[in-house]
């Protein structure tokens, strides 16, 4: 039993449990650390559950750092979207939330620290240059010829560097490690940068400011992290954080473990906040929050539960070797997670109008349908019925293609959950659209079943004309025509990947049980997907977008 639960143990939790055996009171602190240049992605929310679940399940801590060392790119709304995200995931951090400006005197000191070890440098070639003199993996670089700038000079010029002395671009401060080791990485990497740009948090105090890498490592060992849970990109990055940790360490420190995993990849998404900063700017999309986007708050908005992203981060897994993950199964998640949840309703979304011409002319009935088959705690509601109805377009055909069970002339059919109606006659307007379609009821089936023992084939959805309420669908399609984003034509733009029907607006009717409901509530419109409200709803007009189909919708069956 022991070994079968151990098979089920992610690598990451294999680390963990081994070191918690042989230290069992050892803490566990992990870090969720974004750059705040964004809004975060479904990848981020694997990157979520994975640090505070961690945390969570051996007792430990999760921080959330903001990585801010690129004023340039950085705001604080996303800051705060950030922390939204991250909450309605349903973690919650440790403490305040820390950002890498808090530290960036301490940083500043460690620089300094770099520089009187003889472990640092300021140089002054330009970015181009020092591109270029970096070699390749196979061909070593070639050395700065400011390398050996004595330690004085050194100091007084970075000094001056913080002070404001000199243009942006015009110096840095790189490292002093080994030009000619295969890792580039390693090759003399610039630790900090003149850059004279207003930050969101520090303002306009620094005009230097350290690269990610000089901070990253460091703001993890502030911090006392323990496992610093990365991407695979990272592993290169490895030997230099443990090169900066050596020279500014002490014995006996605890310095955070990094632990590489594979990144979340999806078919049919791009995941890179920088074409989805692209796609919100060119207006290609609506927002951050577009339902059709992969976001965090697009998502949401779409209608996916954040237990649905949960389990969908906790059944892909975690593993050291990257590989793309079906957007089908994504969507599976959250039709499983909204079957147990959402409450039926019938909407018809493409109205043709069914008289039942021997139904009373004023009555209406209340018929009592089950909310939710999967939940009895759901209950009942109860839908107008009267003499003129509406149905799908779909659901009636003048002449029937094989196996079609539904409105055909003579044909009997249950409307959902009550009565037998049988075409007699249908009206077509001049041009040979079909206009209505005329039926008989039978006044003894209202249960849906006929006291006789005949039985029908199909049973359609229906809305009262008289009581239905108009609303407004949005139905989404995926973004990207391909399954790879990136495959495009040589030279073209990815944007020529775009699914130009990927958002199509229709008006459509759905039983009044739904009035009254609120962002954001989900249900399953039966036979059509799940739909969840809008935030652009308006007492006039309730907006819906659609979730996700059904695994077996009717439109498939139709095609
Ligand atoms: P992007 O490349 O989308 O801009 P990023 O890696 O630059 O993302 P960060 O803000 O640096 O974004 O990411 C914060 C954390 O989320 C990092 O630890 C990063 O490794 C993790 N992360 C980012 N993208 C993914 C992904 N697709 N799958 C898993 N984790 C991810
Ligand atoms: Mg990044």
């Amino acid at each position: 039993m022991e070994s079968l639960e151990k098979k089920s143990l992610n690598f990451i939790e294999q680390i963990i449990e081994k070191e918690l055996s042989a230290n069992p009171g050892k803490n566990i602190i992990t870090r969720f650390p974004p750059e705040p240049n964004g809004y975060l992605h479904i990848g981020h929310a694997k990157s979520i559950c994975l640090n505070f679940g961690l945390a969570n399940k051996y007792g430990g801590k999760c921080n959330l750092r903001f990585d801010d060392t690129n004023p340039a790119k950085e705001d604080t709304e996303y800051v705060n979207s950030i922390m939204d995200d991250i909450k309605w995931l349903g973690f919650e951090w440790n403490g305040e939330p820390r950002y890498a400006s808090d530290y960036f005197e301490q940083l500043y000191n460690w620089a300094e620290l770099l520089i009187k070890k003889n472990k640092a440098y300021i140089c002054d070639m330009s970015a181009d240059e020092v591109a270029q003199s970096r070699g390749t993996p196979t061909i070593p670089g070639k050395e700065s010829p400011y390398r050996n700038r004595s330690i004085e000079e050194n100091l007084e010029l970075f000094s001056k560097m913080k002070n404001g002395a000199f243009p942006d671009g015009s110096k840095t401060l790189r490292a002093k490690t080994d030009m000619s080791t295969p890792n580039m990485q390693m090759r003399d990497p610039v630790l900090y940068r003149i850059l004279r740009s207003h930050h969101h948090r520090t303002g306009d105090k620094w005009c230097i400011y350290p690269m990610y890498d000089f901070a990253h490592g460091q703001s993890d060992f502030i911090e006392g992290i323990t496992h610093s849970i990365c991407t695979l990109e990272f592993e290169i990055h490895r030997p230099l954080y443990d090169w900066f940790l050596d020279q500014i360490c002490e014995e006996g420190q605890i310095r955070p473990r990094q632990i590489e995993f594979a990144r979340l990849n999806l078919t049919y998404t791009v995941m890179s906040k920088r074409i989805l900063l692209d796609l919100v700017k060119s207006k290609t999309v609506s927002g951050w929050d577009d339902p059709r986007m992969p976001t965090i708050c697009g998502i949401r908005r779409r209608g996916y539960s954040s237990e649905a992203v949960r389990s969908f981060a906790e059944k892909i897994g975690v593993s050291k070797t990257d590989s793309t993950v079906n957007f089908a199964f994504l969507e599976h998640c959250v039709r499983e997670d909204l079957n147990k949840k959402a409450k039926r309703v019938m909407a018809v979304l493409n109205p043709l109008k069914l008289t039942i011409i021997n139904y009373p002319e004023n009555q209406t009935e209340e018929i009592e349908l089950i909310n939710n088959p999967e939940d009895d705690s759901a209950g009942k509601r109860k839908v107008p019925f009267s003499k003129t109805l509406y149905i799908e377009r779909e659901d009636f055909a003048e002449v029937p293609p094989p196996k079609y069970h539904r409105l055909f002339p003579g044909n009997e059919v249950r409307l959902r959950g009550t009565y037998f109606v049988k075409c007699t006659d249908f009206i077509k307007d001049s041009s040979g659209n079909i206009t209505e379609v005329i039926c008989e009821y039978d006044p003894q089936t209202k249960t849906g079943y006929s006291p006789d023992g005949r039985k029908v084939k199909g049973t359609i959805h229906w809305v009262s004309a008289q009581h239905a309420l108009q609303i407004e669908t949005r139905l989404y399609d995926k973004l990207f025509l391909k399954e790879n984003p990136f495959d495009t034509e040589d030279g073209k733009d990815y944007k020529t990947n775009i699914n130009p029907d990927s958002l199509k607006v229709i008006n459509a009717y759905i039983e009044p049980t739904v009035s009254g409901c609120a962002v954001p509530e989900s249900y399953q419109f039966e036979r059509h997907g799940y739909f969840c409200v809008d935030y652009d709803s308006t007492p006039e007009k309730i907006v819906f977008n659609k979730t996700v189909s059904l695994k077996d919708s009717f439109n498939k069956i139709n095609k």
